[in-house]
């Protein structure tokens, strides 16, 4: 499609096909890169999510729940290979709503891939345990059941990638799924989930629903709804964590960032630099992993700005389809709101060493850019190092010691990644105890978990006890039932109306 095509309508899916109603309220999709509209969304009524969720709660009973492990896990090996098929495709449809270059677009749609290929070993996620003879032919064993229908409700910055850290194994699990895309850039959500239809899905158990609080409001408060994964920026997280608690769903809300990547003197700077850019500016900082605060010990605070500085009048900001390293913001309102930190920043005293106000960009008409930016001698009590702010702008505070550092990071109400860059196998071992972060890099700057582990932060970036995919996941999506039973051989034992003991 060309920049100034008429906008796509784009439509929920449901029990395997678009709606074919008549929406009463839509929102715009942009191209990020031109600030084209490029698509109208049809936003779901509370009414439609309820007609969805009592669609989905009929697939789960009659078609899912008791599918066999065999047969779940055949439809999962076929999603996997389709999305590995249309990988490119999906990460084209990203770039055109969301911005990121197509490189890192195709990155996401990768780790997401993985979490599916976890979801495969259904069979051996979800085994029980055995005990014969727990008591004279007494035996006891323990299963995990489905809940029913489950919501998945995802922000915007990763399209792909964060429905996918849910949905392959709340369908695994033998659930039924609602999925709530973000209203800003639903198609490559809407695109994955088509999929599952082509694996063999029975109709039904995967629903795509657009929309905003309405929407949200009407998963959140539904009784037949049992479970809500839900990510986000912390304030909504918070509600969602809440409202759905208060309804009696379990619920698992991710929360916004404030990421700290601490490099101390012995590091190998040139590393930590390389690290910096990488995991301030990709993705435009529009990464919940992102590291936002570099904390620098003194000494080697001045070397290492230096070196970001040079590194960073080689980016190319531009069109994510052209040859770019960073692409715009996902929105003239958000690039807007990112540009105003900026301004904060300058005014409460910041250095701004790089603005990125100023930078040039690669683009045919009047995009979402903003070019890298970098702060120094950042201080808590200035908005740019307080509040998460989801752009490409990265702050240097510098501390004295390990110990200042350490303090900086542990005071921060957020908990979502972190890193700390050193030489020093005794000082990396004492951070990784001593950090109140839910996910730790050593030398690596955004230590997002394999799929066969769990993803999620602390305080205020998780809201509810358990993390996303790996274990934790399967635990979120099932519920354990423990059986104790009997088959009398040969003959019947006689009344006895006393509490049963084990012999
Ligand atoms: P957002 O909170 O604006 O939106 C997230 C979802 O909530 C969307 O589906 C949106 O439609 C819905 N929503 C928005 N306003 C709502 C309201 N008032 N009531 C109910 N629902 C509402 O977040 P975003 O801007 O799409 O995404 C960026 C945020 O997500 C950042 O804060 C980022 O750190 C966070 N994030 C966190 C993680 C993590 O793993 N912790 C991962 C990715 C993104």
């Amino acid at each position: 499609m060309s920049s100034t095509s008429a906008p796509t309508r784009i439509t929920h899916l449901i029990a395997g096909a678009p709606w074919t109603g008549r929406s009463e309220r839509t929102s715009e999709v942009f191209n990020p890169a031109t600030g084209h509209v490029s698509g109208i969304l049809d936003l779901a009524s509370s009414d439609l999510v309820s007609d969805v969720v009592a669609g989905a709660q009929q697939a789960w009973q009659t078609s899912w729940r008791n599918a066999s492990l065999a047969a779940r896990s055949q439809v999962l090996f076929r999603f996997r290979e389709l999305l590995n098929r249309d990988k490119e495709r999906i990460a084209a449809l990203i770039t055109a709503e969301h911005g990121k270059v197509l490189s890192d677009a195709l990155g996401e749609v990768l780790r997401g891939l993985e979490v599916a290929e976890f979801a495969c070993g259904i069979p051996t996620l979800v085994r029980g345990s055995f005990t014969e003879n727990a008591s004279t032919q007494v035996d006891v064993y323990s299963i995990r059941q489905s809940l029913g229908v489950v919501a998945v409700i995802s922000p915007f910055n990763f399209p792909a990638m964060v429905p996918l850290w849910f949905v392959p194994i709340a369908i695994a699990c033998g659930n039924a799924v609602v999925l709530k895309p973000s209203e800003k850039d639903p198609s490559a959500t809407i695109a994955v989930a088509a999929l599952w239809t082509e694996a063999g899905l029975p109709d039904g158990v995967i629903n795509v629903v657009n929309g905003d609080k309405e929407a949200v409001d009407a998963l959140l408060t539904h009784p037949d709804v049992k479970a809500v994964s839900f990510v986000g920026s912390t304030p909504i997280a918070r509600y969602v964590y809440e409202t759905g608690t208060r309804h009696g769903k379990r619920v698992q809300a991710l929360g916004g960032a404030k990421n700290h990547m601490l490099v101390l003197p012995d590091a190998d700077l040139d590393l930590a630099a390389d690290a910096a850019i990488n995991a301030g500016f990709g993705s435009a900082g529009e990464r919940c992993m992102a590291i936002s605060a570099l904390v620098a010990v003194d000494v080697i605070a001045d070397e290492l700005v230096e070196k970001i500085k040079d590194r960073m009048g080689k980016l190319r900001t531009g069109d994510g389809t052209r040859d770019s390293d960073m692409g715009p913001l996902v929105t003239g309102a958000h690039r807007d709101k990112v540009t105003s930190y900026v301004e904060a920043g300058v005014e409460a005293g910041a250095e701004l060493v790089v603005d990125g106000r100023t930078g040039a960009y690669d683009a045919e008409g009047a995009g979402f850019f903003l070019a890298p930016t970098l702060f120094d001698k950042v201080t808590p009590g200035m908005s740019i190092y307080d509040e998460e702010i989801f752009g490409p702008v990265l702050s240097v505070l510098r501390v004295a010691t390990y110990d200042e550092g350490l303090a900086l990071i542990n005071a921060n109400p957020y908990g979502n990644g972190t890193a700390i860059f050193t030489n020093d196998g005794g000082a990396a071992r004492r951070f990784q105890n001593e950090v109140e972060v839910g996910m730790v890099g050593v030398n690596v700057p955004i230590p997002v978990p394999v799929s066969y582990y769990s993803f999620g932060g602390w305080k205020n970036s998780l809201f509810g006890d358990s993390h996303a995919h790996g274990a934790e996941g399967v635990h979120f999506f099932t519920r354990g039932k423990v059986v104790t039973s009997r088959w009398l051989d040969p003959s019947h034992g006689g009344l006895n109306l006393g509490f049963p003991q084990n012999s």
